[in-house]
């Protein structure tokens, strides 16, 4: 007996847009989501960008960052007070901050007014993760926890979806629906924005290099949903001296948003010191990228309509 393979593929089919993804698939050419978090539109011609350092380390550094970040132009302060390790070790340097790190993002957000982008791991910091963020990050090894999918799309808040580094742009936009289900059920659109942050290949160009920036998929998302989509160039390409290249790279490629580490003291960060950029890393990246953004008819700057 033939045996009807009804899966074939693991990228998207006409059916899978039509039937698995209702509510991120675009309904027409030009649909696009925009919506406003912490005052700041994502979806428009602004093209936000999020920074800040890996790990929210002390009071005393994310307002330092924050304030250097909002001088040179940057729209969202990121920083993770929960999160993942890939070993269970903890080092001496390297300590989650939980809630002290979410008081001292709130402490930077009131200095400089940044609206803040943090990453939430389990269903039970939910709650107080909500109190203190504008938009909650899922991380790349929780794309597919559809039960912290569900939570977090159930408190109507901006998320920020990151791609699994080894998900295709299937799993990717049906782990993206479970969000919008939810914030359908209340009655709202979609407010998600999708991250590529890289991808496992088999070849990353250098042996510090862990992942790969998949800046195809920046055109192939857009081409099926209406979610902005964004890149995140420091996590992909784990190497400092190619980030700004990937930035410039992904304003021109249509990215609607950019989110990257900048760190006090790069060299010295508690984790990823080799890919954090510097405050004055991140101003020439982002005087760089504004004549790009231009060029497409974008923009980096607030009040700005080029
Ligand atoms: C981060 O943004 O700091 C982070 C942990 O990212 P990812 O989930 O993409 O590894
Ligand atoms: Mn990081």
């Amino acid at each position: 007996m033939a045996v009807e393979n009804k899966f074939p593929g693991k990228d998207l089919t006409e059916d899978d847009i039509a039937g698995k993804i209702p509510l991120v698939a675009k309904k027409s050419a030009d649909h696009r989501t925009v919506f406003t978090c912490g005052g700041i539109e994502i979806g428009g011609p602004l093209i936000p960008v999020m920074a800040g350092p890996n790990t929210v380390e002390n009071e005393e550094m994310i307002v330092e960052s924050a304030k250097a970040i909002k001088a040179a132009g940057g729209h969202f302060l990121r920083g993770g007070a929960f999160k993942p390790l890939s070993f269970p070790y903890r080092s001496p340097k390297f300590f989650e901050s939980r809630e002290d790190g979410l008081k001292w993002l709130t402490v930077a957000k009131q200095e400089t007014g940044l609206p803040i982008v943090t990453e939430v791991m389990e269903i039970d910091k939910i709650e107080i993760v909500a109190k203190h963020a504008d938009m909650l990050q899922i991380g790349t090894r929780n794309m597919q926890n559809y039960p912290l999918l569900t939570e977090v799309g159930k408190t109507g808040m901006p998320v920020m979806l990151k791609r699994g580094y080894g998900s295709s742009l299937r799993d990717w936009l049906m782990a993206a629906e479970y969000i919008a289900l939810e914030h359908d059920r209340l009655g709202m659109e979609p407010q998600i924005v999708l991250c590529e942050r890289g991808v496992v290949v088999p070849h990353t160009h250098r042996a510090t290099s862990r992942f790969l920036l998949d800046l195809q998929v920046v055109p192939a998302a857009q081409e099926v949903t209406h979610l902005p989509v964004m890149t995140d160039p420091s996590h992909a390409t784990f190497w400092q001296p190619w980030v700004k290249s990937m930035m410039l790279a992904s304003v021109a490629a249509g990215a609607d948003a950019l989110m990257l580490e900048v760190h006090p003291d790069p060299r010295n960060a508690a984790v990823d010191p080799l890919q954090a950029s510097s405050f004055a890393e991140f101003d020439g990246m982002m005087k760089a990228m504004r004549p790009i953004a231009t060029a497409i008819g974008r923009t980096l700057d607030m009040g700005s309509n080029s």
